[in-house]
């Protein structure tokens, strides 16, 4: 795994322990020797992950961690804590600064690279995922602060062993559900119902880390917080059970701020990678559909068009064009404002919905222009559809809103029509004998459908 890896420790010994372990590892590493040079660093170098020491003179670990998390371009960038503090207080310090996890020197160089590799597995992803939004929405994907609500928290534990308080505080706090079979457990992953899952380590007549690697199969459950609350801190079993599955373990008896702060850092990231799923599904629409109407836009007119205009002449399966064009439009707008002739191009829009098959494709191309692409009907069926279209748009008056009320207003749109016939065709040639057939139906008085053949 090669990761970019920052480490900051104001003791150069300290650096080079670290930076030896790393490189046997591959790591790409890179160092700072105080706060100010760290921050430094994360700007310039971009590392994937930064291993921060709490003490050292000017500014402390925490300040530094505080400075990373709250600007946005860095918030969800990994921050291992290392210190030679192993206080509970200084811990829950550290997380309240937004560190990602703590570890306590002397290093377990094991304990060390297992969560190295978790985080940067972590980071890994959300780097794939924002590459695939614009700047913008990545922005605001970032800039949206985590929401308190309640988590959904599926808990399997061990029933005669008193996890009483660090309970109590999760059923005040969050939407708990307890459950005694796994399979019930597995089900509500499956479904996409939990946001987290806390298992316990033994857990009589299961297996922990089997369920948790269920968990990871399913697809709701891969970046799902699962923690495990184990009940001695058995090394080899832990760093399995790392390496394998779980987000993070807790060894009984959790104190509960740390409980609280753990649970939190796996909350905030598994909110911000659905977050940025959802970004990455609106980037995908925004690139193909008109935002007015809701329908294609020319883009996917083009790339969806020269598939089917492929297959139409690989596999001979008909292929029509109609392009449209609404009649007098320009008056629409003149007599009764722009926002009354969108209104119309909206209303346009749903009743051509409502004329096609789900294999149709309907797209706005221009300002008041639409082409729809009619896979699998050839020259008679297409006639067939934008005569139906033509009617769905003539036939009752539209709605527009004019002097806070609603006004009837007649639309009427012509078509022209062209179908795959030849060879030599190619979308392009398609749809400029569809726009010349349109042409002709304007000079034929509008409000009707003109077919182009090819000459
Ligand atoms: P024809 O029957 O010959 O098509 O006449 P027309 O008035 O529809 O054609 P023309 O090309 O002269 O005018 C098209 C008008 O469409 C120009 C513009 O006012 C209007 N238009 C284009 N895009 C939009 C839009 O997004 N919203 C609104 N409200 N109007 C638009
Ligand atoms: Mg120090
Ligand atoms: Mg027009």
């Amino acid at each position: 795994m090669s990761a970019r890896v920052l480490i900051v420790d104001d003791v150069p010994a300290n650096v080079r322990l670290l930076q030896a372990l790393l490189e046997r590892e591959y790591f790409e590493v890179h160092t700072a020797m105080n706060g100010a040079e760290a921050l430094d660093a994360v700007q310039r170098v971009k590392p994937d992950i930064v291993l921060l020491d709490v003490m050292m003179p000017d500014m402390s670990g925490f300040e530094v961690c505080r400075r990373i998390k709250s600007n946005p371009l860095t918030r969800y960038l990994p921050v291992i804590m290392i210190t030679a503090l192993d206080q509970p207080e200084d811990r829950i310090e550290g997380f309240n600064a937004g560190a990602d996890d703590y570890l306590v020197k002397p290093i377990d160089e094991l304990a060390l690279l297992t969560r190295l590799r978790t985080l940067v597995r972590f980071k890994f992803l959300l780097d794939e995922l924002e590459n695939s939004i614009g700047e913008e929405l990545l922005l605001d994907t970032r800039l949206d602060v985590d929401s308190d609500v309640p988590a959904r928290v599926g808990a399997l534990l061990n029933a005669s062993k008193g996890n009483g308080p660090l309970m109590d505080w999760l059923r005040a706090h969050h939407r708990t559900r307890d459950y005694a079979d796994p399979v019930h457990l597995l089900e509500d992953v499956r479904a996409g119902r939990l946001d987290a899952v806390l298992l316990d380590m033994p857990l009589p007549g299961h297996d922990s880390l089997r369920i948790c690697s269920q968990i990871r199969s399913l697809e709701k459950g891969r970046q799902l917080p699962v923690m495990l609350l184990v009940e001695q801190a058995r090394r080899e079993e832990l760093l399995q059970a790392m390496e394998v599955c779980a987000s993070d373990y807790l060894v009984q008896p959790v104190p509960l701020e740390e409980f609280r702060a753990r649970l939190n850092i796996q909350l905030r990231r598994w909110r911000y990678i659905q977050r940025l799923r959802e970004s990455v599904r609106q980037s995908v629409t925004f690139a193909m559909v008109d935002p007015l109407t809701g329908l294609y836009n020319r883009r996917y007119l083009t790339t969806h068009g020269r598939a089917l205009v492929e297959e139409a002449a690989q596999r001979g399966r008909p292929l029509s064009v109609l392009v449209m064009d609404l009649d007098y439009f320009k008056k629409v707008n003149d007599t009764w404002g722009h926002d009354a002739g969108d209104e119309v191009l909206r209303e346009l829009a749903e009743r051509l919905r409502k004329q096609v098959r789900r294999l149709d494709v309907i797209c706005r191309v221009g300002g008041e222009e639409f082409v729809v692409l009619l896979p699998g009907a050839d020259a008679r069926v297409a006639h067939q559809v934008a005569e139906r279209l033509r009617r769905a748009i003539c036939r009752e008056p539209f709605l527009i809103s004019a002097g806070g009320g609603k006004r009837p207003l007649e639309v009427t749109i012509s078509i022209g029509l062209s179908s795959y016939e030849r060879a030599e065709d190619t979308l392009e040639t398609l749809l400029k004998r569809a726009d010349e057939a349109l042409y002709a139906a304007k000079q034929q008085g509008r409000n009707c459908v003109v077919r182009q053949r090819a000459a």
